[in-house]
């Protein structure tokens, strides 16, 4: 390149606004999109590609396709006065015939187009009375200049809009920003990184994302952005964890008494996957870093038990732990459980919940101050800020997927450098795995307890409604007990109140008088909800009905029905989730999935892939597809980053190249010095700094 004296260029910053022809009342629908800047603009890549580039002679054009075509307009016939609700018509006319178009809403074409004009047309075709007619097409007058066929007769993008953006006007800027702009924005992958990975420049790819020429362009282009997307979060995860290890910790070693103890009172023996998992945690504790891991096992796979031989090292090592759930009530099934477990050993186990009253939350947390409670079972409140413990050194997060980056890394700061154990219990795909959790250790429990048998699960319509409550009767009659679980009555929890209290007393009264049936809902208070579980547990109450609160955690070997009203309304991992109630204990046991109208695609497949697979993974994939990763996690803090462009369902396998790539750079250049690098962690402090915490200094 020559350095001649070239005007300084715009930079990436612009704000759109000055750019020529955007007003004061463009920029504002555009921010409404995120769209402040060029910058903004060059990355909001278009939602999917339209082919318009075959065009068809006019003769040609067949009633009930959608076609694109080129003609010069011979003739212009406007509604006559008055009549401004009936169609502005054009004829055309090309080497092999005539056509017309026509436009409801057509003020302003009356305006654009003039006899003798080339028009380039892309619109489904009909016949009305007798003559072939465009309905409604896109059109582009073709007249050289730069934009030209911007609309038509190509590899058309096609935007996400927002209210009073029209496509065309948000296509022709989209234009004008690529053709500016996109050869400037800085390129930040290391050359080794492009040609190992074979990826095109970055403003090759923005032109090809936006306009591209061919499909393997488009292709090209959306792979290179995918993958400075993937690289910097990757990239971010990677320094984390290299942190991680490197990083001094608690070396919690002790003999493992109380473990031994607990492990002699069991009822039954670690399964092998146990075994190895807890053989994972027991070394990190040990080692002199912070453990940094994640415990990934299906429903009933046993992974509060593991916890729990985590938390007696701890506390045998003199430290304390703390056990963190999502909801109130899965603290409080915790709190049961790790009591059960715990206590017998001498281990003090308290509660600490937002729930809780004034007095008691004083008592749970001078007992963690003075460290006399050696284990801590709670929500969010346990990461409170005036929440102090005297020696924390181990912290357990359950259902971590509803936890971001940052509440764990809140966590963390809680003691010097504590171990940090993950568990999940909703399977999730490796892609948003890595995503989600790149920065830590993963171990699996691959295998359920032995003589656990696969649920069986049915879809049912309320035609049979009469005999599946015959059917409970009988599990009852052999001591079994079910779950009846209320339909999602959407955003209200007081009507999802009603349907469960109703449900409850039609049950008890007309359905089953000679049983016992109990509910569960949010708005029980603490001792109410406990009563209830343990009555439950005890077998006391035969039939319980609930809204979703017992979605995650609940443990009774004993139940072997689950009922779901309305299964429809339910995501999938939430039906899996309710699923894993069942199926506890020896028995055969029954999910059914009662669905009430029809269904929508969407439900059928969910339903579907529930009867097909009791394998949380294989369940989690069908999820991901069908929600997409945005709405995987069923709320807003999943602590899932935002992308610019890359798209974790449609993009999965360059993620895990650049994975890769980034676990590589990382190993050569642990904090991203080298002059290679020096970009990229521009980008990365950039992007991610809040997110990630990386406090990277100068
Ligand atoms: P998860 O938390 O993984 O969903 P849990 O820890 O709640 O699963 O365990 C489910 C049930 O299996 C509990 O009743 C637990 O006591 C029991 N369990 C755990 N490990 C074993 C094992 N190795 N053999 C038999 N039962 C087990
Ligand atoms: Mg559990």
């Amino acid at each position: 390149m020559t350095q001649t004296a070239a005007p300084p260029q715009p930079g990436l910053e612009t704000p759109l606004q000055f750019l020529r022809g955007v007003g004061p009342h463009r920029a504002a629908q555009l921010e409404k999109k995120g769209l402040r800047t060029v910058e903004d603009a060059l990355f909001f890549l278009p939602l999917r590609h339209e082919d318009r580039t075959r065009l068809t002679p006019l003769r040609a054009l067949q009633p009930g396709h959608t076609a694109t075509c080129a003609g010069t307009i011979v003739g212009l016939s406007p509604p006559p006065p008055g009549r401004t609700r009936q169609p502005f018509t054009v004829m055309l006319r090309d080497e092999s015939g005539h056509a017309t178009a026509s436009w409801f809403g057509w003020r302003y074409l009356a305006r654009a187009l003039k006899r003798g004009q080339r028009l380039v047309l892309h619109g489904r075709v009909a016949r009305y009375k007798g003559t072939i007619v465009l309905q409604q097409p896109d059109w582009e007058i073709v007249e050289g200049g730069e934009d030209e066929r911007l609309h038509t007769g190509r590899l058309v993008p096609v935007y996400s809009l927002t209210e009073g953006l029209p496509q065309r006007a948000l296509r022709s800027l989209m234009w004008r920003v690529v053709e500016q702009f996109a050869d400037h924005a800085p390129e930040v992958l290391p050359d080794a990184v492009r040609s190992r990975c074979r990826l095109i420049g970055l403003g090759e790819a923005l032109r090809g994302g936006h306009f591209p020429q061919t499909e393997s362009a488009q292709a090209s282009a959306r792979r290179r952005l995918a993958f400075d997307d993937f690289l910097l979060l990757q990239l971010g995860l990677a320094i984390l964890r290299s942190r991680t290890t490197r990083a001094r910790g608690l070396s919690l070693n002790p003999r493992g008494d109380l473990v031994g103890r607990l492990r002699a009172a069991l009822p039954y023996h670690l399964t092998a996957a146990q075994e190895r998992v807890w053989n994972e945690i027991r070394q990190d504790m040990a080692a002199p870093h912070p453990m940094h891991r994640l415990l990934q096992g299906d429903v009933g796979s046993g992974k509060t038990v593991v916890a729990a031989l985590a938390v007696l090292t701890a506390v045998e090592a003199g430290y304390q732990a703390a056990v963190m759930a999502p909801t109130e009530i899965l603290a409080e099934q915790h709190l049961m459980t790790f009591r059960q477990l715990l206590e017998p050993l001498g281990v003090r186990v308290s509660l600490l919940t937002s729930a809780l009253k004034p007095r008691e939350r004083a008592a749970a947390r001078a007992a963690l101050a003075a460290g006399d409670a050696g284990c801590a079972v709670g929500t969010h409140a346990l990461v409170q800020e005036s929440v102090v413990y005297r020696r924390l050194g181990l912290a357990v997060v359950d259902e971590q997927h509803r936890f971001g980056v940052e509440q764990r890394a809140r966590l963390r700061g809680k003691g010097e450098h504590p171990d940090l154990l993950v568990m999940t219990a909703t399977p999730i795909p490796r892609t948003l795995a890595l995503t989600l959790y790149g920065d830590l250790d993963v171990s699996v429990i691959d295998e359920l307890p032995p003589a656990r048998r696969p649920v069986v699960t049915v879809a049912r319509s309320e035609a049979k409604r009469r005999a599946i409550y015959t059917f409970i009767d009988e599990q009852v009659a052999v001591g079994r007990q079910a779950y009846v679980v209320c339909p999602l009555v959407e955003e209200s929890e007081a009507l999802d109140l009603k349907a469960a209290t109703d449900m409850a007393r039609r049950l008890a009264e007309d359905v089953f008088p000679h049983l016992t049936v109990g509910l569960l809902h949010g708005r029980l208070g603490v001792e109410d909800k406990e009563a209830t579980m343990r009555r439950f547990k005890a077998n006391e109450i035969h039939i319980l009905v609930s809204t979703t609160v017992i979605e995650v955690g609940i443990d009774v070997p004993n139940a072997s029905v689950m009922l779901v009203e309305h299964a429809e309304r339910f995501g999938l991992s939430q039906l899996h989730q309710l699923r894993g109630r069942v199926g506890r204990g020896p028995w055969k046991s029954y999910c059914i999935l009662l669905t009430g109208g029809r269904l929508t695609e969407d439900a059928r497949r969910r339903i579907e892939a529930m009867a097909a697979s009791n394998d949380g993974f294989k369940i989690a994939e069908v999820d991901l597809e069908l929600r997409g990763p945005g709405e995987f996690f069923g709320t807003r803090q999943s602590g899932l980053p935002e992308f610019r462009v890359a798209d974790l369902v449609r993009d999965a396998p360059v993620l895990e190249e650049a994975r890769r790539e980034a676990m590589a750079i990382v190993a050569a250049d642990a904090e991203l010095r080298a002059p290679a690098h020096r970009a990229l962690r521009a980008q990365l402090l950039a992007r991610w700094r809040g997110k990630l915490a990386l406090a990277v200094a100068g």
